[in-house]
């Protein structure tokens, strides 16, 4: 994209995210790093500089903005380089609010959207279960219709906020095969209980829960959209999910790949910067070759969002699965310039690395975005004849 897309009113924004990131959050990093988790306080501070909603309608209490103006917040929070705040900050606005907005009805908005994009509610989203991730389809969660109720049985995995949460949008079956159905759940529901999933290998900051419903009573109310339609649902909502991840991993590469250049200037070896050698050069020359190319498909992936909304699906799943493995491996490569620093937590790179493995792995797989992709591209050549006639026949 060769136009900046980052009006007068985006960076008045990015000025005060900045102030906001610098006064507090950064002053924190390492106690919630310490903790495995943040402080609750973070939430309503961010919904009362409406920071969660900047891309929200303003209906609800969000900013009315482009979701450019969500970019400018995720560049911020990436800068501060501590993922799994930035995580858990997401997981609450961009997986479950989504939903709230496009399904909601009136009471739910008022009952959940409205309250959290103000920081006063924390959600979460759980659709993982111990033996279901990729497998959407293959969860056991149930909900029994009891005529005025539904009674809701089992288990969810990896649920992010979810000890912190005071609703989670759960994903459950009400049927047969692919019947799946979304509740939005109080946390303070008879029955709903949560642990700590504890000793990840990094977003430590970041509330990770496994979640159990014994017999939960869940009023009809509590359906989102319509019953058995979740599947569809969940599939659709992926993308803003994937395009914040893609969006987030090119910004940390972004910020590993400045690291590398500080580093490269001023750390010496053999009587000169280590950034004089040329293996070294062009390893950095490497690494931003990938950042460049990871910000044009992202930015790329955002306009055509903007414009298209879920329908850009293809493209975000690109950036997503490009955007993931590239991020990585420039992220490797700056701890590595760092040397026996870069292992240790004094330069921040190897809490970077760490945080940045989730990437290929949190809101679908590396491997199931290429299923995904896969299959798009080979129907294509059964719909299309790009070799055509000017292809030459060997
Ligand atoms: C820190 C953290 C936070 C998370 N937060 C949330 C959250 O808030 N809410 C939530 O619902 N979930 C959350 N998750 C779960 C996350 O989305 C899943 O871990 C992810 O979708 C993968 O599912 P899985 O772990 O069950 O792996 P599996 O699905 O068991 O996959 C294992 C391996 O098999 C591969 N595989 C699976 N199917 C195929 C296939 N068809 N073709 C090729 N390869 C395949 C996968 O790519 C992977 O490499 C979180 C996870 C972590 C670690």
């Amino acid at each position: 994209m060769s136009t900046n897309p980052f009006t007068e009113e985006h960076e008045l924004l990015r000025d005060s995210v900045q102030k906001f990131v610098a006064k507090e959050i950064i002053p924190n990093v390492e106690e919630w790093e310490k903790n495995e988790h943040c402080e609750k306080e973070v939430f309503k501070k961010m919904g009362e500089k409406g920071f969660f909603g900047v891309s929200f309608p303003e209906k609800y209490g969000g900013g009315g903005m482009d979701f450019w103006a969500a970019v400018v917040v995720i560049r911020e929070l990436a800068y501060a380089n501590i993922g799994g705040l930035s995580m858990s900050l997401y997981a609450h606005t961009y997986l479950p609010l989504p939903l709230l907005v496009a399904l909601g009805t009136d009471d739910q908005k008022r009952d959940y959207l409205v309250p959290a994009l103000a920081g006063e509610k924390i959600a979460a989203l759980a659709i993982t279960e111990p033996g279901a991730g990729s497998d959407v389809a293959g969860i056991t969660t149930t909900a029994k219709d009891m005529g005025d109720h539904y009674l809701l049985n089992g288990s969810k995995m990896f649920t992010t906020n979810g000890n912190i949460a005071d609703f989670v949008v759960v994903v459950a079956k009400t049927g047969e095969g692919m019947n799946i159905t979304l509740l939005v759940v109080d946390t303070n529901t008879e029955g709903f209980s949560s642990i700590a999933v504890k000793n990840k290998l990094g977003m430590h900051s970041s509330d990770t829960a496994q979640l159990f419903f014994e017999d939960c009573k869940v009023p009809k109310t509590a359906v989102i959209g319509q019953e058995g339609h979740g599947f569809y649902y969940i599939m659709n909502n992926f993308q803003e999910e994937r395009l914040l991840a893609g969006v987030t991993g090119m910004f940390v590469a972004e910020w590993a790949l400045e690291k590398a250049k500080v580093y490269a200037l001023e750390r010496k070896a053999f009587g000169r910067e280590i950034g004089k050698f040329q293996v070294i050069r062009h390893k950095i020359a490497q690494m931003a070759v990938k950042v460049e190319a990871c910000r044009s498909i992202a930015y790329r992936a955002v306009a055509e969002f903007i414009e298209q909304g879920n329908k850009a699906e293809i493209i975000i799943t690109m950036a997503k699965a490009f955007i993931s493995e590239e991020s990585m491996i420039v992220i490797n490569d700056s701890l590595q310039i760092h040397g026996g620093v870069g292992y240790t937590e004094d330069y921040g790179i190897a809490r970077a690395w760490r945080d940045a493995r989730l990437l290929t792995i949190g809101a679908g797989t590396t491997e199931i975005m290429h299923e995904i992709l896969g299959k798009v591209v080979l129907d294509e050549v059964q719909h299309t004849d790009k070799l055509g006639k000017s292809a030459v026949q060997v």
